[in-house]
């Protein structure tokens, strides 16, 4: 980048014990406006000095946020939710601004931040542990679940606020305090995120924002005061995190990338089956770990759902998210540039081009970083249209037979974050979500976010780790249970003289059992 774009560009600093946190580390990073294709930002790219200081300022500030009443958390949570929910349209602003998708599409990315942190507001009750009376003669048995201390999040650049909302707001409920690591190609969501909670009366300390790269991961997952990591991204870095971060002995839930299939039997609705397909596959321009890559189409009706596709996305206005367009640009020239270059592999490799993204008119300047809705049939499983992780507008038909065809391609593939089938049987809709290895699957319905309340998380590559995303198994991930086993004298028993006169002695070396 030229002198004078930076000399403009704002500067995007870490988030330190309640105060923004000028870098040291001299590194930065160009932060652009895909739609405009210019630079809008430097970010600060953290060495692991800054990180140490955000693990300092977090484990500073847990003994007290650990220890501070569930009713004073949740009023922090209720106002945090309140403030968000009232100024959430700033949030997807700057969301638009800097990865690129519609307006529409990054409120409701907010939107499905926000249910996380509903659900997190309702931590008094679920924190609540069990009590059994009298396991034994004036022996109770209960259980408790508490922090787990400093925890850190390291998010992707395809949700920069869902995504670390589908963690921070549990951890903190559960008395947790954060270190967040959010993408470096989109980090002004969190810092936005932070001062809001600062706002809301969340003390300093307890949510910290870093900014940086690998140096910055790799110190998170080294630190010895880090206890827990929270990682979203694509697979390789996934499997690194979970490795490198059980390996430091720490708790690590690390989600990976994706290759969802979209299976349509010859019973389905196929206008309900078409729009799904579009709506899955290029909404965001392709850019969530949900959406629709592989469309399989089972027996004779590929040709009439290809061409219901077609009709509809003649129909996609693509361009700047400010405007009232379908679709925005991709998050940077590289991503782009290596989204286009399937086009030419899936070409080369012989499937057919339905329709070329290249050629899509576009509603937005010259220097985007833009590519169409693009759709390829008749696609093989050996091509690279299928067998890698696209992460764009790319939709790709694959024709099978039968049922059987179809549930071995997805059992088979890698990767198995979401599915969905489309049918009106529902015999055999019941038989895929026993049968398919996935670990979301939706039924006439093609992108199956669980609701805050249930747990998000894919199966195989698409997931290290025993935690999936909030709902209970986040609650257990932010917590380490505890399970108490006392005995209180009742008043007659207790001995008035010294220890041992008026009751039995009850010596016995043996293995505690009950009576
Ligand atoms: P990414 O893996 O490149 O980056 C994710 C995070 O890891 C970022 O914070 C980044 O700074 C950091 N990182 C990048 N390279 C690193 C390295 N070598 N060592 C350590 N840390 C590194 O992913 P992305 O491009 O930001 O996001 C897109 C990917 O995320 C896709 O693969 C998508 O499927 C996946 N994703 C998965 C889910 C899910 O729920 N499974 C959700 C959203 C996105």
């Amino acid at each position: 980048m030229m002198a004078d774009e930076h000399k403009n560009a704002n500067r995007i600093t870490h988030w330190i014990d309640g105060a923004s946190w000028d870098g040291i580390s001299a590194r930065a990073g160009d932060v652009f406006n895909p739609a405009t294709g210019q630079v809008t930002g430097r970010v600060d790219l953290a060495s692991a000095a800054e990180v140490d200081a955000a693990v300092a300022a977090a484990a500073g500030a847990f003994p007290q946020w650990r220890q501070a009443s569930l009713t004073a958390r949740t009023q922090v949570l209720f106002a945090f939710r309140e403030l968000l929910n009232a100024r959430k349209e700033e949030l997807a602003a700057i969301i638009t601004a800097e990865h690129g998708k519609v307006l529409s599409d990054a409120l409701g990315e907010v939107t499905r931040g926000l249910e996380v942190v509903e659900f997190a507001c309702g931590i008094p009750h679920l924190l609540k542990g069990g009590f059994s009376e009298s396991v034994s003669t004036k022996v109770d048995v209960y259980s408790i679940r508490q922090p787990v201390g400093v925890v850190g999040i390291i998010s992707p650049f395809n949700f920069p606020a869902m995504v670390p909302m589908w963690f921070f707001p549990v951890a903190i409920a559960c008395g947790n305090t954060v270190v967040l690591k959010p993408s470096e190609k989109d980090p002004s969501a969190a810092l936005w995120v932070a001062r809001l909670w600062q706002e809301a009366g969340l003390p300093d300390g307890v949510f910290n924002v870093v900014h940086g790269d690998k140096e910055a991961v790799d110190q998170l997952l080294e630190h010895p005061v880090v206890r827990s990591v929270s990682f979203v991204g694509s697979t390789p870095i996934a499997r690194y995190v979970y490795e490198n971060g059980t390996r430091a002995g720490k708790r690590v839930q690390a989600l990976g990338g994706a290759k969802n299939h979209m299976v349509v039997l010859p019973d389905a609705d196929l206008d309900l089956a078409a729009d799904a397909a579009v709506n899955a596959g290029f909404g965001s321009a392709g850019e969530r770990c949900m959406a629709i890559s592989a469309l399989v189409v089972v027996g004779p009706v590929a040709d009439a759902l290809v061409g219901k596709i077609r009709q509809r996305m003649d129909g996609l206005t693509v361009g700047d998210g400010t405007r009232d367009c379908d679709m925005g640009p991709l998050v940077t020239e590289a991503h782009r540039d290596k989204v286009a270059s399937y086009l030419d592999a899936g070409t080369a490799a012989g499937a057919e081009l339905v329709v070329d993204g290249r050629e899509h008119k576009i509603d937005g300047a010259d220097e985007g970083f833009w590519l169409g809705p693009t759709l390829f049939d008749r696609v093989g499983p050996d091509m690279s249209l299928y067998t890698e992780e696209i992460f764009g507008p790319v939709l790709s038909v694959l024709r099978v037979e039968t049922y059987d065809e179809a549930l071995a391609l997805v059992n088979d593939n890698p990767y198995g974050n979401g599915t969905a089938i489309f049918t009106n049987d529902g015999g055999a809709a019941r038989r895929y979500q026993n049968e398919v290895e996935v670990g979301m699957v939706g039924i006439n319905v093609p992108i199956p976010v669980p609701m805050a309340y249930y747990s998000f998380g894919g199966w195989k590559h698409s997931l290290f780790g025993d935690s999936h995303a909030h709902g209970m198994e986040g609650v257990h991930f932010f917590t380490r249970g505890k399970v108490v086993t006392s005995r209180w004298l009742d008043p007659a028993d207790r001995s008035s003289g010294p220890a041992g006169i008026g009751r039995d002695s009850a010596v016995n070396l043996g293995f505690p059992t009950h009576d």
